[in-house]
């Protein structure tokens, strides 16, 4: 009997390990047979760790299980999927699960992350196969058709960058993966990287043959030790089966691809400061232009992506550009695994077509708070995103859309505050963000977010002084318009989003009167 019990960070933060030694032990003191498959996780963070049985029914979930329940689930006969208080009946029929559009993220959960026989069986490697079909131009052409955006933020189209890579003529042409993945509330590269891995070997081999390029880098954040242990893993199982090397499943094609630890920097998030960083040096940003599609790593034409956006691609390879088109609305095509963290009741991964709003998000899947208090704000596209009021709740998740009210989809993690948060501490923790990760090399960020701290220190404290809090609300709007407009990255660009955010909708929390809103 199968029985399957997560690997995944999430999953061994709450005792994975733990209750997989107890129903080993359990099935031997029962003389039960049992084969325990270490998958990846599903994304129902709540139910984690998330035990499933392999029943004629199709899989059968229990959790979130603890050591102790363990005795109780063989009492029950969940072994053969019996009753219990834990259970959740057949896993693809759990509501949260069976309501998502997974496209990018089909298989988590589903296969051992490291089984190169999962993978294949469950359509991995389609993509490539697709793709060494084609000719270069068809691939990015693909992508490029399919309408595809970076999902680490920028949402710049990823064929044009392909495409430009493509064009360029050198020697030495690079593909690299952000898997920096620093914003807060957001695990989804992470989990790709952990659960899913041969997923982004397959998407950065893909990009590596539209472009040319025959080495990839991934740089994953230091905070990330499992994903780079599995990530190389992944790798070299992945050479030895001829998917990475010297030729390709015998195309001729070449693709080398490394694992690279970041050292803690936000701002090596930044692709610029991470190419820096990939070339040994600081982590500073670069001025742009040249752009790195015709100047990047070590100075040769690179394409750039987030693990996200690799990871989309082996499905549009497989299934065609309009398929993936077909999802989504407007200039915002396909899906986005929206990550759902804070104070909310049923944290995880939830796979959509842009559209979706924030409240089906936080209520029909999330639950409402953690705190069973109502939610007051939900910050969308990690710590230098907008604080959403309930207004903007309804506003359908799009690149166009949220750009329209001044907000950011980002890498899609949604953190979840109730009324207990005050928003003038949120937006002072803003700009002392930006202090502490500015790599310093221009004004506005590395100076003007510790001035934005004592602002918004001024502000809060005098209570009893209007026209002093007036003069410093003026203040904070201008050093945020400088900062907006005179940053040379979207570290200090970007700061004033949540900061102005918090004062314009929540301005009782600076101790304001409404009108004094911008
Ligand atoms: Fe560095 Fe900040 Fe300027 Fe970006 S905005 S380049 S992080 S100082």
């Amino acid at each position: 009997i199968q029985v399957y019990v997560p690997r995944d960070s999430a999953a061994l933060a709450v005792g994975a390990d733990e209750v997989a030694d107890a129903i080993v032990a359990q099935a031997a003191a029962r003389g039960a047979q049992v084969e325990l498959i270490r998958n990846g996780s599903r994304g129902l963070f709540w139910l984690e760790p998330l035990v499933e049985v392999m029943t004629a029914a199709g899989r059968v979930a229990y959790g979130p299980v603890a050591v102790e329940d363990v005795a109780g689930l063989f009492d029950a006969g969940f072994l053969s999927g019996g009753a219990h208080p834990l259970g959740h009946g057949v896993t693809a029929e759990i509501p949260y699960l069976a309501r998502q559009q997974r496209l990018t993220c089909v298989r988590m959960g589903v296969t051992d992350p490291l089984s190169l026989t999962d993978y294949a069986t469950h359509g991995g490697w389609a993509g490539l196969r697709q793709a060494l079909q084609m000719p270069a131009d068809g691939i990015w052409q693909t992508v490029l058709d399919s309408g595809l955006r970076g999902r680490g933020g920028a949402a710049f189209p990823a064929g044009i960058k392909w495409r430009t890579v493509a064009q360029a003529q050198a020697d030495q042409k690079y593909v690299v993966c952000n898997a920096d993945e620093g914003d807060s509330g957001t695990f989804a590269d992470r989990m790709v990287l952990e659960d899913d891995p041969y997923l982004l070997i397959e998407g950065m081999t893909i990009a590596a043959l539209a472009c040319g390029a025959t080495r990839g880098y991934v740089y994953v954040r230091s905070e990330y030790p499992l994903a780079v242990q599995v990530f190389g893993e992944a790798i070299e199982r992945a050479r030895t089966a001829g998917y990475l090397g010297d030729n390709i499943l015998g195309s001729g094609h070449a693709f080398e691809l490394e694992v690279r630890m970041g050292a803690g920097s936000y701002v090596c998030g930044e692709e610029t400061a991470m190419l820096e960083s990939l070339e040994g040096k600081r982590g500073i940003v670069r001025a742009k232009p040249p752009i790195p599609a015709l100047s990047g790593l070590f100075g040769q034409p690179t394409v750039i992506n987030n693990v996200l956006t690799f990871a989309a691609a082996p499905w549009i390879l497989s299934h065609g550009a309009q398929a993936y088109k077909d999802h989504g609305r407007g200039r915002s095509t396909g899906t986005l695994p929206f990550q759902l963290a804070g104070n909310i009741a049923r944290g995880g991964l939830v796979e959509l077509a842009f559209g979706v709003t924030l409240r089906e998000l936080v209520f029909d899947w999330g639950g409402g708070s953690a705190s069973g208090r109502p939610v007051k704000a939900v910050q969308v596209g990690g710590p230098l995103g907008t604080y959403l009021p309930e207004s903007q709740w309804d506003i359908p998740l799009d690149y166009e859309a949220y750009a329209a009210v001044g907000a950011v989809v980002g890498h899609g993690g949604l953190v979840v505050h109730d009324d207990t948060a005050d928003l003038s501490k949120l937006a002072r923790y803003a700009m002392a963000f930006c202090a502490i990760e500015s790599c310093g090399k221009c004004t506005p960020c590395r100076i003007g977010s510790t001035r934005g701290v004592e602002v918004i220190d001024r502000i809060v404290t005098n209570h009893h002084q209007p026209a002093v809090r007036e003069q410093q609300v003026k203040l904070l709007r201008d050093l945020c318009d400088t900062m907006v407009s005179g940053s040379l990255c979207a570290m200090g660009g970007m700061t004033p989003y949540p900061v102005l955010s918090a004062l314009n909708h929540f301005p009782a929390d600076f101790g304001l009167a409404a009108d004094q809103r911008s």
